[in-house]
């Protein structure tokens, strides 16, 4: 589903986040990736959305060299992705029902779609009956769940999360997680940069592990490594 050979990323100040990568992340997948601020894990993040191109080495998804990928191909891979950051970014004139139809308007999708699918990820969520509240009138975790549902209205094939609970309680955290690992078992790979400790280790997915850009562990059923 996504592969990394070789790969290293090194901005144009000079920086290597990134140092000679090799990760292989299979279809269905819920990884987690961990390590301390400036470990790499936001760069490998834009990699995977060809937000950034590698310095050498290959990236593919779903089998396609980003580096290689045209301009034009660009928005159907950002398609095939979900993502979810700890700050929502959610558009605050909107109300829930247009945040999550918003996604589908950009690609392009008909009417007729977008009226059959925001209810039902809206229902999926657990955010029906919030559809026209506007993200100033919900909770942190609503507004999460919101972004949540506008990652995966158009069916992605994989979700990257980023601190997605990073700016949330304990219980609303776990709320999210839940959801997380629910879309995981509908056959979304998904992919988790985080720093919350009980969670890796509660849920024991697999546990990849950065440090000064290179990959220190990469356990299955892995936990929160003391030294992140
Ligand atoms: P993490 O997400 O794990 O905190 P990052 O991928 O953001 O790590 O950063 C990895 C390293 O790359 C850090 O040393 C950071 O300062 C550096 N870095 C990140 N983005 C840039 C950039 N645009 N230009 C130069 N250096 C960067």
């Amino acid at each position: 589903m996504i592969e990394f050979i070789n790969l290293t990323k090194t901005y144009p100040n000079g920086l290597t986040a990134l140092s000679n990568i090799n990760l292989k992340i299979e279809k269905g997948e819920f990884v987690f990736i961990v390590g301390a601020s400036g470990a790499g894990k936001s760069t490998l993040i834009k990699l995977i959305l060809r937000e950034i191109v590698p310095t050498s080495g290959t990236i593919l998804v779903k089998g396609k060299n980003l580096a290689k990928m045209k301009r034009r191909e660009i928005p159907l891979l950002r398609r095939n992705i979900g993502v979810v950051f700890q700050d929502f970014r959610l558009l605050n004139e909107r109300t829930v029902y247009e945040n999550v139809a918003f996604a589908m308007e950009v690609v392009e999708a008909s009417r007729k779609e977008i009226r059959r699918q925001v209810p039902m990820v809206l229902s999926l969520v657990g955010l029906s009956s919030k559809a026209k509240m506007l993200p100033s009138q919900l909770s942190g975790g609503e507004q999460q769940r919101v972004a949540l549902a506008r990652a995966i209205v158009n069916n992605p094939s994989i979700l990257i999360a980023d601190e997605p609970t990073g700016n949330l309680d304990p219980d609303t955290a776990w709320e999210i997680i839940g959801l997380l690992n629910e879309i995981n078992c509908r056959g979304t790979t998904v992919i988790m940069a985080t720093h919350a400790r009980d969670i890796v280790n509660s849920l024991r997915k697999r546990v990849v592990t950065f440090d000064r850009g290179v990959i220190v562990n990469d356990r299955q059923r892995g936990e929160y490594p003391d030294e992140a």
